[in-house]
């Protein structure tokens, strides 16, 4: 790293510049990513009390020169940055020159650094701002960064620290969350004498997950492996490229807010309006409208192809290509998701992992805000009730918890082979292979295959397999439709009139043929042949009502899809109906050749797997 500069005023004062110590959590957030940025390998983080007494972080990056170390707590003072167009292509994660001293101002810090170039190192103490000593010591290359009494000269922001479990929590989910974004380096956190992460370096982001969550977490999670794109945006110019990498859950993971989401730019934790549309948008249909998903994703694109100084906090970025990427990442994800067509499973593992389950982890993570504070405005239109998912209280410990041991039965009455136990991760690829065996209450299909035992709702597959079907025709332009005898004229209200008005061209290319009839009446003469008749008014009335959620913020695409899911849901075989054989196996097959036969357009669950492998577990015969 270059030497350190005082910020000219003209550069200074195009900086969105903010406060950026609200809590330990930040403070570790902006001595980590200054670590980052001097090249550390090796980082490790102590806090005592939450790092509300103590907060510690010791690297083996580049270090400070004795000057640069003096020059490091003025106000602009950074060696990321020398002149206005620096900003236009920043590749560090800070660029202010703000960091240190807004910390050393409130708490009593100690700075103890040592440069390569420099035989010495350089102890600095300064308490409130104010700097007490400054001399020179033996050290090894690298920084230590002492943060005693956090807001003791400040009390009125000490009262708004939260519980000590809540700060520890922001902590844990910042440097874990970082250790993710840096698989080959290793990253140590301890709370006291708690360890509370301990990751040593690894080749691939799927061993460092698999280090921080366990295996559990990883059967819950999709690898996005690595998703490219290149555009030509300039024919003179080489293509921008767009790289996303990561992991995504399955869309049976259902987080009840977006805090286990992210999303990482050009190596950066952010919170981005965008990019959340966007993984919201690739789970569109999968999952129960305001349920999100877990989600570890790291986009890389050109320095120049996004703004960082866009926020105090620099949590935000903003895209000079803002759709592009929002339809990559959304396009990525989701294709990933289609392609993969996971299998919700029946039963959970009978093992829990050996690491802090990940349901746990990221409960305690959601009991406490975000660190970087959470976006409500994203637009999507709530339909289904939340579930709160329930969970054991927040625990930390996660490397500690002990392996339960499961009693194992010697096998007097033959073996199986080996083939029998298959893979455990279950995937709706074996479908097209299931034969159907009967129903349970006239509802609910079960179905044998090579892989174990599958539970199938007859209603939502039905559902699954008729919106396909009805999104594929609307797309197409050719949507099944079936004239009325008699027209069926219906009343609007006031609101649905203007609804109605706004959206008759769609309402036709859906296949509804209507026109009006007096004020507020309509008649409609035909309409798409899936649609019961009885159910036309009602099937009618929630389309308007979609109009008015998704026209105002979402796409025609959102509403299309909206339209679709509500005459699949009224046209489908309802539960409590005897079918025979074909039947059952027709709608299987048909199931099978779904894109998605894994979630009803609603986002529940659509068939459930009881793999071999774990009915043998249950019955302790492996
Ligand atoms: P910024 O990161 O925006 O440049 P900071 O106030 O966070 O501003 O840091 C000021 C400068 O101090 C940095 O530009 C960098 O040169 C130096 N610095 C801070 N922390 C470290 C560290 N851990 N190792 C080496 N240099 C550091
Ligand atoms: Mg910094």
């Amino acid at each position: 790293m270059g030497r350190i500069r005082v910020l000219s005023d003209n550069i200074a004062n195009k900086i969105a510049a903010g406060e950026v110590v609200e809590r330990p959590a930040s403070v570790v957030k902006e001595l980590l990513e200054n670590s980052l940025d001097a090249g550390a390998t090796d980082i490790r983080i102590d806090v005592e009390n939450a790092g509300r007494r103590l907060l510690r972080i010791t690297d083996d990056g580049c270090g400070m020169l004795r000057d640069d170390a003096l020059l490091a707590f003025e106000r602009h003072a950074t060696s990321k940055l020398h002149e206005v167009k620096d900003l236009d292509a920043i590749a560090t994660l800070g660029f202010r020159g703000e960091a240190l001293p807004s910390i050393a101002s409130v708490c009593r810090l100690t700075l103890e650094t040592r440069a390569e170039d420099e035989s010495t190192g350089t102890r600095i103490e300064i308490a409130g701002g104010k700097m007490l000593s400054c001399e020179e010591i033996g050290a090894v290359r690298g920084t230590v960064i002492t943060v005693r009494d956090l807001f003791y000269n400040v009390p009125a922001r000490k009262k708004f620290l939260r519980s000590e479990q809540t700060e520890l929590a922001h902590i844990a989910s910042l440097v874990t969350h970082y250790s993710l974004a840096h698989p080959a380096k290793s990253f140590e956190l301890r709370n006291g004498a708690a360890n509370l992460l301990n990751v040593t370096p690894v080749d691939t982001l799927r061993e460092r997950v698999f280090q921080v969550f366990g295996t559990q977490t990883l059967d819950e999670l999709i690898d996005l492996g690595v998703i490219e794109k290149a555009v030509p945006f300039d024919p003179e110019a080489d293509p921008v490229r767009f790289r996303l990498e990561g992991f995504v859950s399955r869309p049976q993971v259902q987080k009840n807010n977006r805090n286990s989401i992210f999303i990482f730019v050009n190596g950066r934790l952010i919170r981005d309006r965008l990019l959340l549309h966007a993984l919201s948008a690739a789970y569109f249909n999968l999952m129960p409208a305001g349920c999100f998903p877990f989600a570890l994703v790291f986009l890389t694109c050109d320095a120049g192809q996004v703004d960082v100084n866009v926020h105090p906090a620099k949590t935000e970025v903003r895209f000079h290509h803002q759709t592009v990427v929002h339809d990559f990442v959304r396009d990525g994800i989701r294709d990933r998701l289609i392609a993969t067509r996971p299998a919700p499973a029946f039963a959970p593992s009978v093992q829990p992992a050996a690491y802090m389950p990940f349901s746990e982890f990221t409960q305690a993570l959601q009991d406490a805000e975000p660190v970087v504070p959470e976006i409500t405005d994203v637009s999507e239109a709530p339909v289904f009730s939340l579930r709160p998912e329930p969970g054991p209280p927040a625990r930390f410990d996660f490397t500690t918890l002990p392996e339960p041991t499961v009693a194992k039965v010697p096998d007097t009455h033959g073996t199986f082979p080996p083939e029998v136990l298959g893979d455990n991760t279950a995937s709706l690829t074996s479908l097209q292979d299931l034969r159907a065996l009967g129903q349970l209450h006239n509802s609910f299909i079960l179905a044998v295959g090579r892989d174990g035992l599958w539970i199938i709702d007859q209603h939502v597959a039905h559902e699954r397999i008729l919106f396909e079907k009805v999104l594929r025709q609307m797309a197409a332009g050719r949507v099944e439709v079936q004239s009325l005898l008699m027209p069926v004229v219906i009343d609007l209200t006031a609101g649905q009139q203007i609804e109605y008005a706004r959206i008759a061209g769609e309402l036709a290319a859906a296949g509804f043929e209507t026109e009006p009839f007096g004020n507020r009446t309509i008649a409609v003469k035909a309409a798409p042949a899936a649609v019961p008749p009885g159910c036309l008014e009602q099937v009618l009335f929630e389309i308007l009502e979609i109009a008015e959620k998704e026209l105002r913020s979402v796409s025609l695409e959102a509403f299309r899809r909206g339209v679709a899911a509500s005459i699949a849901c009224r046209a489908a075989i309802k539960i409590n109906m005897p079918l025979d054989a074909t039947k059952m196996d027709w709608l299987i097959r048909e199931l099978a050749a779904t894109d998605y036969p894994m979630a009803c357009p609603h986002g529940r669950p659509i068939a459930l797997q009881y793999s071999t492998k774990e009915i043998l577990k249950a019955f302790h015969r492996i």
